[in-house]
């Protein structure tokens, strides 16, 4: 079956940018930082919120977002994966453009259209209701909570 028209546009404002976030416990154990200390979850978070708005900034100069969702998970095609999708395909373009080729702290940016067009599907429910037990290696997408208060924020003025 051909995708509907509707499909193909969400294909074109929808970006990847893969494994962009890093867990500071990514490299070791699940809340556990590189020196074996427990991590504070609320320092894991911030860290997570401060990352989030960041990028949002940087993905806002190309356009007006209409979503920005980030992975929880641990497998390796999955970890820290950003999904953004713009509210117009030409500024999905235009932030595809620019972010090709550069750097985020260090590391390179890989950046593409995403065919992820069912994220309800996709998404753990279990995980939304904070009950899910596979962890970060659940086969479905945790994606990470925001804070209220930052998503009234970003979002409030298109909201
Ligand atoms: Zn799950």
């Amino acid at each position: 079956m051909l995708p509907a028209r509707k499909d193909w546009r969400e294909f074109c404002q929808q970006l990847l940018l893969s494994n962009m976030y890093q867990r500071p416990d990514m490299l070791t154990n699940p809340g556990v930082d590189p020196q074996g200390q427990a991590l504070d979850p609320r320092k894991i978070q911030d860290n997570f919120e401060d990352f989030y708005e960041d990028l949002f900034e940087e993905l806002s100069k190309y356009g007006q977002i209409e979503s920005l969702d980030i992975c929880d998970n641990l497998a390796d095609h999955m970890v820290g994966n950003v999904y953004v999708r713009f509210r117009e395909e030409e500024h999905a373009q235009a932030a595809l453009q620019n972010f090709t080729g550069r750097f985020y702290a260090g590391r390179p940016i890989i950046v593409d259209f995403s065919p992820l067009t069912d994220f309800r599907e996709a998404t753990c429910r279990q995980y939304e209701e904070n009950v899910c037990n596979r962890g970060g290696y659940c086969n479905f997408m945790h994606l990470k909570k925001i804070s209220r208060e930052l998503r009234r924020r970003l979002f409030g003025r298109n909201k």
